[in-house]
């Protein structure tokens, strides 16, 4: 017997970090009466946040306006966009200021995950509709007719409509989906079929970024007029940017980025996080002025950076979102931003009257269709070139250049990507 309208419509999601419990929000919110039965699958006992502080601009934030959000996340907001400082030379200077249309809000990263913990525990929809289940580390999943089998790596398997995979840079669901789509290339195109397997690795960017949090007050007794205790800054010198801003009144978050492009492209199962000393982060700006020195105080983690870049986001009953379908490099600051988008559309997407366990890889189609091209343009804005300029007037021109690709923060909102999904979503013949 096919499934009817009045079933619940099974959806499992792997990966409790933001982009899993904004999906996990999102259906909440606009379930209505339709009959869901959420599972969220997270691989470790709790929900954890690894790294620092996030920014979060208007994109992702009129999604968290519109979930109800907007009381809690306003009072959080800095005036003032992001001071960018030519800083490896004897005398720095500022050649841009980019614009925060709507000023700056960086948060710590597990205050985030808690507001949406608290948002899903409290707001308006079913309070009963997600069950969470935690140390359930996804292997893989097969996919038939009936539906999808996730299989973990305890041994316990469940089962569901559809599979979203949450599950970060380095996506289970991803390695699945790419394997199983090589094996069918394989048949026909063996080249393609090679192409397909290696995706469901991320790839090495060559970028590597030095994370700290460094205590304010600490700063300030050191450096009382650092320019990173008054907003947020870009210090940048020659295949470095070090960005620097404050996530609370006393706690400054510390990024150091550092390209060695002769490094990109070799494959890697995920970001790898090592430990490195503030000496590291000295030498790395060494010669550079003061207020960046000063701020290289604290032992920090090294991150080698990775990315994913895919030719599609869905299969059948199975859908990537976030970091597993498109991990990118930090410097528009928007890799989290983006999976919240990710789970708006796809949240509304299956919460629609009319979606049931039969059709919904058309509609799973449409989420495809509109947030592959949008995140692929988000994770495309890096020019590491630009760094070498040295001299004001071609700093000038860069200043105008970033503030053209800033306008990605403001150009449109979710909401209209929305409006062209539910267009196409309208159109569908669903049985
Ligand atoms: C240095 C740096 C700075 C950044 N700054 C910003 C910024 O300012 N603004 C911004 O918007 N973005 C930023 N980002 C990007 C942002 O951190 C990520 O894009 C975002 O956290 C991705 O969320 P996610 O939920 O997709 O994945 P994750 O946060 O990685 O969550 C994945 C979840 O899945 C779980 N999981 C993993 N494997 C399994 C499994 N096998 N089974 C079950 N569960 C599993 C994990 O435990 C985790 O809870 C930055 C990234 C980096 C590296």
């Amino acid at each position: 017997m096919s499934p009817s309208h009045d079933s619940p419509l099974r959806i499992a999601i792997c990966g409790g970090g933001i982009g899993g419990l904004a999906l996990a929000l999102i259906l909440k919110r606009f379930a209505g009466a339709k009959p869901l039965a959420v599972d969220l699958y997270e691989a470790e006992s709790d929900f954890t946040e690894i790294g620092a502080g996030i920014t979060l601009w208007d994109r992702p934030r009129s999604i968290f306006y519109e979930l109800g959000l907007e009381d809690e996340l306003k009072p959080l907001i800095r005036d003032g966009g992001l001071v960018c400082r030519k800083s490896d030379t004897p005398q720095p200077f500022v050649f841009h200021e980019l614009t925060a249309r709507n000023g700056t809000l960086g948060l710590p990263r597990m205050d985030t995950v808690q507001l949406l913990l608290r948002a899903l525990s409290s707001g308006p929809g079913p309070s009963d509709l997600i069950s969470k289940h935690f140390s359930k580390c996804l292997e893989s999943y097969t996919q038939d007719a009936a539906g999808v089998t996730l299989r973990f790596k305890d041994g316990s398997t469940a089962s569901a409509d559809v599979l979203v995979g949450a599950d970060g840079i380095g996506s289970p669901t991803r390695r699945t989906m790419f394997t199983e789509l090589a094996a069918r290339a394989r048949k026909t195109d063996a080249k393609q079929a090679e192409e397909l397997e290696k995706l469901g690795m991320p790839t090495f960017t060559g970028t590597y970024m030095y994370r700290t949090l460094i205590d304010g007050n600490k700063l300030r007794a050191i450096s009382p007029n650092n320019v990173s205790l008054k907003g947020s800054m870009v210090f940048t010198g020659l295949e470095k940017a070090a960005i620097t801003y404050p996530i609370s009144p006393s706690v400054v978050n510390v990024g150091l980025i550092w390209v060695q492009p002769e490094e990109f492209g070799q494959p890697r199962q995920t970001h790898s996080v090592t430990p490195a000393s503030k000496q590291d982060v000295i030498d790395l700006v060494k010669g550079w002025e003061d207020d960046i020195q000063k701020v290289a105080e604290e032992d920090v983690t090294k991150w080698a950076l990775s990315q994913v870049r895919l030719p599609q986001f869905v299969d059948g009953r199975v859908a990537l979102l976030g970091d597993s379908a498109h991990a990118m490099l930090p410097h528009i600051g928007t890799g989290a931003g983006q999976a919240i988008e990710d789970a708006y559309i796809l949240g509304q997407l299956l919460t629609q009257p009319s979606v049931t366990a039969s059709n919904l890889s058309k509609v799973l189609e449409i989420y495809d269709t509109i947030r592959r091209p949008i995140a692929h343009q988000a994770s495309d804005y890096v020019d590491v070139e630009k760094l070498k300029a040295n001299d004001k007037e071609e700093f000038k021109k860069i200043g105008r250049e970033m503030e053209s690709i800033w306008g990605f923060h403001y150009a449109n909102l979710p909401r209209e990507d929305w409006a062209r999904a539910k267009e196409l979503f309208d159109k569908l013949q669903l049985d």
